[in-house]
């Protein structure tokens, strides 16, 4: 199988606007990097603009471009992982489409890996610009309580932008999961990793496709793919709300002997309001995980490709 030197996998999900810029400064990027010895991966998400007819456009002007028309929309991480298990480089550089992650950064990424012999090189942001406070503030919350809960340390502040050799992507694409969490899957596989510090620009057209139901499911993945602690939130509760039950005994053993007996329905009331709400959220806790094992088990493919453009080297493990 013919390699190139480098892959660049870009996911796109309603980017029309940003396509022909895009293509312009990776294409320039790559080719300051590697030369002609390079691939550009688009994969259109099921955009609902017309992103499509922009990638087979730019695919029918630029030979080193695959554009990779998934049949619906597969989210974020599923799109990613189609073009990386599509993509066929000795490196991959992943990069998102509205221009936030600068391409122009890969020559001193990939100075960085080969001088620090690292396998991966992730970009961590230093600042982000043109994203809400709250936006801020939701990542930099996720980031920190990730780190506290899972077994894997997921470096902090550190999105999908990142170089890989081949034998960490081949790594990588080794982990079936459906539920993916990519920067903890990667970080999970190990070999030296290294981060690469810069300022995350604004977004070049278009609006953010991470809305906050979408966030919190991500978070939600990130936090059951790479911890169980959660399920055990059930055990160090009962330890909790044993002490307090006993403690509300003695209370009102002493009432009781005093010959001023408890009374009122609040403090049941009470009681049972809370242990109710405890009992819900360790269900739902529960819930979550035994969904995920459910969807694990039907082994469905990752994703489905309608067409393609360009020519594909890469072979598929994981979708069809
Ligand atoms: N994206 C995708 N499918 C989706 C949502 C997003 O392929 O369902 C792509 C999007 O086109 C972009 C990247 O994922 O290249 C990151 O999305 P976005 O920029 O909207 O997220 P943000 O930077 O605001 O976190
Ligand atoms: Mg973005």
């Amino acid at each position: 199988m013919y390699r190139p030197a480098l892959s660049v996998v870009i996911p796109c999900y309603n980017e029309a606007a940003c396509l022909e810029l895009l293509h312009a400064r990776v294409a320039a990027a790559a080719r300051a990097a590697v030369g002609d010895d390079h691939e550009i991966v688009l994969i259109n998400d099921g955009s609902r603009d017309d992103s499509w007819a922009v990638m087979q456009r730019l695919a029918a002007q630029d030979p080193r471009l695959v554009a990779i028309n998934l049949s619906r929309n597969h989210g974020h991480q599923l799109a990613l992982t189609a073009g990386l298990d599509l993509c066929s480089g000795a490196q991959i550089l992943i990069i998102d489409a509205d221009l936030q992650d600068p391409p122009e950064l890969l020559t001193d990424m990939r100075a960085t890996m080969a001088a620090q012999g690292a396998d991966v090189v992730y970009a961590v942001r230093r600042k982000r610009e043109g994203e809400t406070i709250f936006k801020k503030a939701t990542a930099a919350a996720f980031y920190r309580v990730l780190d506290r809960v899972t077994d894997t340390p997921i470096p902090l502040d550190t999105g999908d932008f990142r170089l890989m050799s081949r034998r960490a992507l081949d790594a990588l694409l080794s982990l079936p999961e459906q539920a993916r969490f990519i920067r903890g899957m990667v970080a999970w596989v190990g070999f030296r990793q290294v981060p690469f510090p810069y300022d995350r620009a604004e977004r070049h057209a278009g609006e953010t496709n991470y809305p906050l139901g979408k966030m919190v499911r991500l978070a939600f993945d990130a936090v059951t793919g790479f911890s169980t602690a959660p399920l055990r939130f059930a055990s160090h509760a009962s330890v909790i709300l044993a002490g307090a039950s006993l403690l509300l005994l003695f209370y009102i053993l002493w009432g009781f002997f005093e010959g001023s007996p408890v009374q009122g329905w609040t403090s049941t009331m009470l009681v049972v309001t809370v242990l109710s709400a405890v009992q819900m959220f360790v269900l739902g806790m529960i819930g979550e995980y035994l969904g995920r094992l459910y969807i694990e088990s039907k082994r469905r493919p990752l994703y489905l490709v309608a067409d393609i453009a360009g020519p594909v080297k890469g072979h598929s493990t994981l979708g069809f």
